[in-house]
């Protein structure tokens, strides 16, 4: 089939390269020239495993290629994404200006008779509204939420755990509509993945629902940390024996310094605005909530290294390991190791930075802060360490090694990730989260 991706940032610009390596013909649409431009030399803008890889790929079995401009182009194509950005507004919701732009250039240039898919994550009563604009083109809209993770894009785009479709409520258009898209998922449907079809309202709240439901697993076990502190028990030997009970299941359960990134922290922001906005007093609440705990987190980061300096953290050698938002990503936005990083700069800190892939990112946006992707060099003087973002790389660092350059052995380990006896053994000071 002929596609479009409009918006090719995270999510878009792998969901046009997996949808090219399906055997489509795809034609991808961003506003950034530099993004366009690296896209299509076969260069990944941000760092994802695997991804340039494809990129290169299917670049050259010419599917696919990439467009600032597409004018004329848009009347070929049969199917339309729309991957472009939600970020948070002022007010907590989401911004949803850059989905109406894309809409406003598919109404301009999308042929009657052809499908928009909206992927971008938006707030409860959107996909209503969008559907009423392009039905007067007599274009179907399917909301067609994405759970792809950063880190594992290719392959959850590829194989997902389900695919939702909210279609329209005419039986007619839904079914046509549903065929056009299932036509493109064809090879994924006949893996077997689960395909649950249901109204817009539905598949815009699975989406904010899963993130919300993840948030609140990850602060709950963090408020749980808060009493595991005081109480003297141990959050990780806690998180494992609930975990084993299969209706709790222990992943996001990890005590540390929260959630960040571009999708967990907005997406709960905008599902409160939603929340507030309908009347549900009690998911507000909630959700104000997990927020307000996450936030905290990174309070008691900060304020768990200024104790183990001595109380002034001026002129104080810290490195921080870690700056991406997770591991096997470059992601900073709104990254708690970076937070923490800056927040311990800004009170007169000598902070040192050491990511694998996330230094570029950071040297544009942070600049006051001193770089290092060597781990042993980074080290190197250090009064104190922070583990902030759990890359393998820094997980199996040996302590006794780790020990000989710095200045002082004292560590935070702010996702829990380290083993505290061998950490201990080399005579290290080790504080965790909740242990
Ligand atoms: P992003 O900021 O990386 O990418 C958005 C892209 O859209 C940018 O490249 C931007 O230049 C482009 N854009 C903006 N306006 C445009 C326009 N009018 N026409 C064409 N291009 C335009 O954001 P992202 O992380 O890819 O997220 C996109 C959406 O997907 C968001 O709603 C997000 O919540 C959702 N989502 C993201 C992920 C993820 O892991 N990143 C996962 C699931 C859902």
């Amino acid at each position: 089939m002929k596609i479009s991706v409009v918006g090719c940032g995270y999510l878009g610009a792998v969901h046009a390269a997996c949808m090219a390596e399906l055997g489509h013909d795809v034609l991808g649409i961003d506003v950034d020239e530099t993004k366009v431009a690296a896209l299509s030399a076969g260069r990944a803008p941000f760092y994802e495993p695997g991804f340039e890889e494809l990129l290169t790929r299917v670049l050259g079995t010419g599917r696919l290629r990439f467009t600032t401009a597409p004018g004329d182009d848009l009347a070929d194509v049969d199917l339309h994404f729309i991957a472009v950005g939600t970020p948070q507004s002022g007010t907590g919701a989401a911004d949803l200006s850059y989905v109406d732009a894309a809409i406003t250039t598919l109404l301009a240039g999308a042929a009657p008779g052809s499908v928009v898919v909206g992927k971008s994550t938006v707030p409860v009563g959107t996909a209503t509204q969008l559907a009423d604009r392009l039905a007067e083109r007599d274009i179907a809209l399917v909301w067609n939420p994405e759970f792809l993770r950063e880190g594992f894009a290719v392959a959850d785009t590829l194989h997902p755990d389900r695919i939702v479709y909210g279609v329209p409520a005419d039986p007619t258009d839904a079914q046509e509509a549903q065929a056009a898209l299932d036509a493109v998922y064809r090879d994924l449907l006949e893996e077997g993945i689960p395909r649950i079809v249901t109204d817009y309202p539905t598949a815009e709240l699975v989406k904010t629902a899963a993130n919300s439901f993840l948030a609140t697993k990850i602060s709950f076990i963090n408020a749980m940390a808060h009493l595991c502190d005081t109480a003297g028990a141990d959050v990780t030997v806690l998180a494992d024996a609930i975990g084993h009970d299969p209706r709790i299941g222990r992943r996001f359960l990890q005590a540390g310094v929260g959630f960040g990134g571009g999708c967990l922290p907005k997406d709960i922001r905008a599902l409160q605005a939603s929340a507030d906005l309908h009347g549900a007093v009690h998911l507000a609440d909630l959700l104000g909530r997990v927020d307000s705990i996450n936030r905290e987190q990174r309070d008691r980061i900060v304020e768990l290294a200024r104790t183990h300096v001595g109380g002034d953290l001026s002129g104080r050698a810290i490195t921080i390991l870690g700056a991406a938002f997770k591991p096997l990503s470059d992601d900073v936005r709104d990254s708690p190791a970076l937070d923490v990083a800056s927040r311990l700069a800004d009170l007169g800190a000598e902070v040192t930075v050491c990511d694998p892939q996330a230094l570029p990112v950071v040297a544009r946006s942070h600049p006051h802060l001193t770089l290092e992707d060597d781990p042993r060099a980074a080290l190197k003087g250090a009064e104190l360490v922070l583990l902030l973002t759990e890359w393998d790389q820094f997980v199996a660092l040996d302590p006794a090694e780790a020990a000989t350059g710095v200045a002082e052995r004292v560590i935070i380990d702010g996702r829990n990730a380290l083993d505290p006896v061998a950490w201990r053994e080399a005579g290290w000071t080790y504080a965790g989260v909740g242990r």
